[in-house]
């Protein structure tokens, strides 16, 4: 892995956030292209969170990349650049959890601080053959307890490094991992029992609620997209997205009150859904092409105009994305 060489605290702080919900193949690409623009931490203190939260787009989970430059910019400001060799001090930062804390003390500094990741959890669970859902307070503290007895005397790194890849690489997800490649598989007792099917224990899914909204794709007469820059807190939090209003509204009369614009040629596309951990979101887009009659929009400050291959490489996020494909092509198409 990328973040395995020139192994640094920075490096390993940003593998580990990056890594939270999302696969390591998924990673990879992101990590080199930030490491390239934020090559230590104090570049990454100095960025514009407009440029941090654009290498993030498409990574989901933006609360992450906002939580990176928070912290990345507190270490700079209250530990001289340097991350604190402590969990306590490291736990006290934006983002940074007891994993992760452990994740940099381990790997990056040998210390003997115990990690408890999706793989890890996952390795332990089949190993001791433990049920109930891992994110359940009492499996937790079981899963903590355990992963800080089996801490080895000196050699942490090595220890979490390997750990983290038997998870990763062997005890992989679904109900058939390499058993047999396992260096583990004497004593699992997962395996004895063979229990691998329900190790470990999913969480019971709740039916997510939906929500519908349409996103308007509104384009002035030099073919430039109106962006709107969401509040920094909340879904999408800082990145720059097109006027959405409600699956109700009238679109040309919701542009009529909100611009004082006139509308034309307006074009319902395909909706798609996207899903949120808590919710999903049916979008109904809708283009058009956008008169203002005052110069009422130009002096809002949180709404701008884009070229389209602009606007591909602001923060924005995933769904937005996959509009701005779809409207490239349309105009390359005429
Ligand atoms: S034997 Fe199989 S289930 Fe047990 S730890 Fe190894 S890969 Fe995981």
């Amino acid at each position: 892995m990328p973040w395995q060489k020139q192994r640094s605290a920075y490096r390993v702080w940003l593998s580990e956030i990056m890594l939270q919900q999302t696969q390591v193949a998924t990673v990879i690409p992101y990590f080199q292209t930030f490491i390239k623009h934020f090559p230590t931490i104090k570049s990454l203190a100095a960025a514009r969170e407009d440029d941090v939260l654009s290498l993030w787009s498409g990574l989901g989970y933006y609360a992450r990349a906002r939580n990176l430059h928070k912290c990345a910019k507190s270490i700079v400001s209250f530990h001289r650049g340097r991350f604190p060799k402590n969990s306590q001090s490291l736990q006290e930062l934006p983002g940074i959890g007891r994993s992760t804390a452990g994740a940099i003390l381990s790997l990056a500094f040998n210390q003997p601080a115990a990690i408890l990741d999706g793989n890890v959890k996952r390795v332990l669970c089949r190993f001791f053959a433990i049920e109930g859902w891992p994110g359940k307070t009492d499996v937790a503290k079981e899963l903590w307890q355990l992963a800080e007895h089996l801490l080895p005397d000196g050699q942490a790194r090595e220890y979490t490094q390997g750990l983290m890849d038997l998870g990763a690489l062997v005890c992989t997800r679904g109900a058939s991992p390499a058993c047999t490649e396992c260096p583990l598989q004497q004593g699992c007792q997962g395996l004895q029992k063979n229990l691998l099917s329900q190790l470990p224990t999913p969480k019971v899914r709740k039916e997510l609620p939906q929500r519908s909204v349409q996103f308007l794709l509104l384009i002035n007469e030099k073919n430039q997209l109106l962006l709107e820059k969401r509040p920094p807190t909340g879904i999408w939090g800082g990145l720059w997205n097109v006027p959405e209003c409600t699956i109700e509204e009238d679109v040309s009369e919701y542009c009529k009150a909100t611009y004082c614009a006139e509308l034309s040629q307006v074009e319902s596309l395909k909706s798609f859904r996207h899903t949120f951990s808590h919710f999903q979101l049916m979008i109904q887009p809708v283009l058009a092409k956008i008169t203002i009659s005052s110069h009422r929009v130009l002096d809002h400050a949180r709404l701008s105009w884009y070229a389209i291959e602009q606007a591909n490489g602001l923060g924005v996020p995933a769904p937005m994305k996959k509009l701005l494909g779809q409207l490239s092509k349309k105009f390359e198409d005429g």
